[in-house]
């Protein structure tokens, strides 16, 4: 299988780029943003849980992220690999993951991260909740709370793979082409 962890900050590009990245390699999206996102839309119970922490900025616990994404990979059992797009965003997702994964006899195969500096997400941010409807980035408050959870909990996860020799950094400043262009780059010389 070739499991992949699209990883960094939030308005990275990492939305864009998996899309693009299922379609080459074959493989299952799986978006705890968009799931949450969903789970809001349908008015499930687990989408009122996570609406009252996505629209202050912070994480949904742990323990209802890793169930759900469990749940998410087990709906694909024919699956060739997954990107996983937003999951892990903690130690304890990470630790989780790679558990569940060895249970199923598989693993990450390498972590790819967007890498984009603060200023730039803000704009793109903002532009996106101009036209996308997403409340979380309607608001500039929202959005720097968003960065800071991510510089403080999520940003460490990259240490996890790199002891692992399984991170790879990647430049998320250009066109998507190009960008996408280095992301296979990455993949096939991995
Ligand atoms: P972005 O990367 O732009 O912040 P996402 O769509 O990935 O957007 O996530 C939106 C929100 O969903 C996050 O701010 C967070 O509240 C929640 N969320 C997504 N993934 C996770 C996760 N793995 N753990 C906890 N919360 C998550």
């Amino acid at each position: 299988m070739l499991n992949i962890v699209l990883f960094g900050p939030p308005g990275a590009g990492k939305g864009t780029q998996s899309e693009k990245l299922i379609d080459k390699y074959k493989l299952v999206h799986l978006s705890t943003g968009d799931i949450f996102r969903y789970n809001i839309k349908n008015a499930t119970e687990l989408g009122t849980l996570a609406k009252s922490y996505m629209d202050k900025g912070q994480l949904v616990p742990d323990e209802v992220t890793i169930k759900m994404l469990e749940a998410e990979v087990n709906k694909h059992a024919n699956a060739k690999g997954f990107i996983f797009d937003g999951f892990p965003r903690t130690h304890n997702q990470a630790e989780a993951l790679e558990k569940f994964l060895a249970s199923k006899n598989t693993s990450i195969t390498l972590m790819l991260a967007l890498e984009v500096e603060e200023q730039e997400l803000k704009k793109r941010l903002l532009l996106r909740g101009k036209d996308s409807g997403r409340a979380d980035d309607k608001d500039p408050e929202v959005i720097q709370k968003r960065i800071n959870v991510y510089n403080a909990e999520t940003a460490p996860v990259k240490s996890f793979y790199e002891s692992q020799k399984k991170y790879v950094g990647v430049n998320g400043i250009g066109s998507i082409d190009d960008i996408f262009k280095s992301l296979c780059n990455a993949i096939d010389t991995f």
